[in-house]
């Protein structure tokens, strides 16, 4: 024997031993019908341990070899169920009956438990053509851009899919940037998520709290949004740099691993030091979002827009809440995470005439359209002066103009600090706009509850800027910095 083993590649996954399930208690597993027919992964997710653990390439099972095991798993379970209602009461085969009758007895749903299921288009598809004979409900980890394919989601309802968990952990562009997750596009999660409805499957996505761009906004946006687009099922976690993994190496080069002991690594626990909140609130607003997630009302606004396999989805919601009860702090979230909430919007811009570009950019060629014709706020606040920031990008038009303004008296009223809004990476704007930033009657009715500075708006718009009487206003601050 050595003392260490180590692999030099990744093994195949042809003649796979198939694991012997009737060994597994009943009383410990959602379902015992389950299986895997991929390994690895291709992306490269910073806190995922997929691929540093099991490669960055995808290995297939070969699907025949898949379809064997089912089988034979299919019938086994059948024959200990028929085994179990045969000897047992009369109470216990009338209540397996109507559990089979349901959908909620085992074996009910097979669960693909490969991380990726999706990997490879060609092989799902000649996956799924083979999964037609056996007349099974399937359920699989995937991407969710699997929804922006409506023949390979159709084939896969067609297959037996009734269930996918996504990989959403976001939604804000940002975090998903800053993890490598850039594939995963918020301005699509609705229509993916409606894609897999309509082909009546349900979809459970997996949130990440924690990520360096999340500050205490992220929980309500992610309740909110999951309820909004009626998703079945949420795994809320806490990021968790798993060693081994490239979020590991970073937050230990970083000095922001707080805690050591492993048994914390469970994706519930706070062990490293977040960026842009405090580890309590994060802890806390983790707490928050499992119990609000979980909650009869959310639940029922969530279940009630089909009849499909209502039962079950009821009965899922029933098992995660009393878990989240029994295991869960109720959390709360700090009195400032509405108002940056509601900072951090992205407003349709609709006048395109009369646009300026910001003089603090590299000017467009003449003639050239603005790309970007959204105005994005992001809001963060900043500690040292007691202040909250709002950064804009895009194009500012004269209703988003007053849109940010209305936002701003609310924050001012609701935090009571000062604001500052900085126009360094805005693109363009009209001249309307400018003005209605500028309007005296405006900003005097935000002044009793906020402070309110502009940096750089006129280092960027100096033309309409100069144009303005506004001496009665001491709103100009260049100097200010930033964190
Ligand atoms: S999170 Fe999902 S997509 Fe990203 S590396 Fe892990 S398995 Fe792959």
């Amino acid at each position: 024997m050595k003392q260490i083993y180590r692999m030099d590649q990744f093994p195949t996954l042809s003649n796979y031993k198939p694991p012997r399930i009737e060994l597994l208690s009943p009383d410990s597993y959602m379902t015992r019908l389950c299986t895997f027919t991929t390994r690895g992964c291709h992306f490269d997710c910073e806190f995922c341990s997929v691929s540093p653990f099991n490669g960055k390439t995808t290995r297939r099972r070969p699907v025949p070899e898949v379809i064997q095991e089912l089988q034979r798993a299919k019938e086994w379970l059948r024959s200990d169920i028929i085994e179990r209602m045969t000897h047992g009461s009369l109470f216990h085969a009338l209540t397996t009956s109507l559990k089979i009758w349901v959908g909620l007895e085992e074996g009910s749903i097979v669960a693909f438990v490969d991380d990726l299921h999706n990997s490879h288009r060609a092989y799902c598809r000649e996956l799924w053509q083979s999964l037609k004979s056996l007349n099974i409900e399937w359920g699989c980890q995937s991407t969710l851009f699997l929804g922006d394919d409506p023949e390979m989601v159709k084939l896969a309802a067609d297959s037996g899919c009734v269930s996918v968990f996504v990989g959403m952990e976001s939604l804000s562009e940002d975090s998903l940037d800053e993890t490598n997750k850039g594939f995963n596009q918020v301005q699509k999660f609705g229509n993916q998520i409606k894609m897999f409805h309509d082909h009546g499957i349900m979809v459970n996505p997996g949130i990440v709290f924690g990520f360096d761009n999340d500050d205490e906004s992220v929980f309500e946006t992610a309740v909110e949004f999951l309820t909004r687009n009626k998703v079945e099922l949420a795994y809320f976690n806490v990021l968790t740099p798993l060693p081994g993994t490239a979020l590991f190496e970073r937050l230990k080069r970083e000095d922001r691993i707080i805690d050591q002991d492993w048994s914390k690594y469970d994706g519930k626990h706070v062990v490293y030091t977040p960026k842009r909140m405090s580890a309590e609130q994060l802890q806390e607003g983790f707490f928050w979002a499992n119990h609000q997630f979980y909650s009869w009302p959310c639940i029922w606004n969530r279940m009630g827009h089909t009849r499909q396999r209502l039962i079950p989805r009821l009965e899922m919601n029933w098992e995660f809440r009393k878990l989240i009860y029994r295991t869960t702090p109720k959390g709360a979230l700090s009195p400032l995470a509405k108002v940056l909430k509601n900072l951090q919007v992205k407003l349709p811009t609709s006048e395109t005439q009369q646009l300026i570009p910001n003089a603090l950019h590299p000017q467009p060629s003449p003639g050239s359209k603005p790309q970007e014709l959204y105005l994005k706020m992001k809001a963060r606040r900043h500690d040292a002066f007691a202040a909250l920031f709002i950064d804009l990008e895009g194009t500012l038009d004269h209703l988003n103009a007053k849109e940010l303004l209305k936002r701003i008296q609310q924050a001012g009223r609701a935090a009571k600090m000062d604001i500052v809004v900085n126009f360094e990476n805005l693109k363009h704007a009209t001249p309307k706009a400018i003005y209605t930033l500028l309007d005296g009657e405006i900003l005097q009715a935000i002044s009793p509850h906020t402070k309110l500075r502009y940096r750089n708006l006129t280092k960027a718009f100096q033309s309409i800027v100069s144009e303005i009487a506004f001496d009665h206003l001491d709103l100009f601050d260049e100097d200010i910095q930033h964190a």
